[in-house]
């Protein structure tokens, strides 16, 4: 066992199918009078719905939620909380919804309350990300952290087979890095293992069929999971990789994750044995040293996309990317060589199966 500290820093969890039938309990213990409710454009009927919920304790609703956290869309949150007077806001939506709700409660303080309706598991974690002039900037406060988190299956039933699967690889990626965090402590080792396994048998339940209640509960309880992992380790080189190509290059989110990931893996392996034996078990029992082979297989068997070129990244930016991703580094169990880090990006270009360490 090594030498390890253990602070949890975690939301009032509320999970069940049809759990969001405590809406107003919980908007009660957190004192709160007039919640503004946040959605994408996407999914405002949901945060119509929340609100007519809530009646009169619903100061009004702001669809506006984008991806990656525009500053403007932010500063005009910010300003619509005052104008509203509301006292709390209620997050209806993925992370780019959860997101902006964070950036107003950075400005003001306000507290959270996040309905997560896809498996990113920003909900779970203090870290904020706001892009101005095309720049992402990310950091911690534990200002941005959910005061509550209301985890109804029943809400993920509408989120498409293929942004399910995607999102749900996210979640992975985010308890693979916590497994070899060099913050990790025991109990974050076993939700990462946990989450892994539950996500890794509802993703193909789902893709079968997405309507599959006990999958979509499984899928989200694994996302609570890697999300709280997230929320309480450091990441590693896959979420830097991830960050420069989605920041610089504008790739999806979601879906870089899923194409990165296996290559990540393989690109530390060897230095992560500990972590190998986990993910291992956690994919039905695989043999450890071909557990980024078989994140890729898990990827591709659920139609998930596999290479970067198949994103939008043209070849002729795997220099840049790799330059980037030197820059400004993670900690990272292996050292970053350029050579090797530029072998991983034509993998991951390419969508070449990693078969075992690289
Ligand atoms: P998203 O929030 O952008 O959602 C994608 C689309 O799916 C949106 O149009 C959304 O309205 C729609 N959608 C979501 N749930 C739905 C449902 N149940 N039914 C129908 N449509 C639905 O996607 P995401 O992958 O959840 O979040 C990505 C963003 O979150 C990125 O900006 C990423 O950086 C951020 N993120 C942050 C953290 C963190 O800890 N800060 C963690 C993970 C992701």
């Amino acid at each position: 066992m090594h030498d390890f500290t253990y602070r949890p820093q975690s939301p009032r969890t509320v999970f069940g199918a049809g759990s969001l039938a405590h809406l107003e309990r919980e908007i009660d213990l957190l004192g709160a009078r007039r919640a503004m409710v946040l959605s994408t454009p996407a999914q405002a009927r949901q945060g119509q719905m929340v609100a007519d919920r809530l009646g009169a304790r619903a100061a009004g609703i702001f669809p506006k939620a984008q991806m990656h956290v525009p500053i403007e869309a932010a500063r005009e949150a910010r300003d619509e909380a005052r104008r509203l007077g509301a006292d709390c806001a209620i997050a209806i939506g993925g992370g780019s919804t959860v997101g902006l709700g964070k950036a107003i409660a950075l400005d003001s303080g306000l507290p959270i309350l996040a309905i997560p309706t896809t498996y990113a598991g920003s909900e779970m974690t203090p870290i904020y990300g706001i892009t101005e002039a095309g720049l992402k900037t990310t950091g911690r406060d534990a200002r941005v952290l959910p005061r509550t988190v209301i985890y109804d299956p029943e809400l993920s039933l509408s989120l498409p087979v293929a942004l399910s699967m995607t999102s749900g690889i996210n979640a992975i990626a985010h308890a693979v890095e916590g497994l070899y965090a060099p913050d990790s402590n025991p109990i974050m080792d076993l939700m990462a293992e946990e989450g892994i396994r539950a996500l890794a048998q509802a993703l193909p339940a789902i893709h079968s069929n997405g309507a599959d209640a006990e999958a979509r509960s499984n899928a989200l309880y694994g996302a609570w999971l890697c999300g709280s992992v997230l929320g309480n380790v450091s990441v590693a080189l896959h979420h830097k990789l991830c960050h420069t190509l989605g920041g610089s290059f504008n790739l999806p989110h979601a879906e870089t994750h899923t194409v990165v990931l296996p290559h990540a893996l393989a690109f530390n392996l060897d230095y992560v044995p500990g972590a190998a034996l986990r993910i291992a078990r956690a994919l039905g029992g695989v043999d450890p040293r071909s557990v980024a082979g078989a994140l890729f297989d898990l990827a591709q068997s659920v139609g998930a996309p596999v290479a970067l070129r198949d994103l939008g990244l043209r070849e002729a930016d795997l220099d840049a990317a790799c330059a980037l991703a030197l820059t400004h580094q993670y900690p990272n169990p292996r050292p970053l060589e350029k050579a090797a880090l530029r072998q991983l990006l034509q993998m991951a270009y390419e969508g070449q199966r990693p078969s075992s360490a690289t």
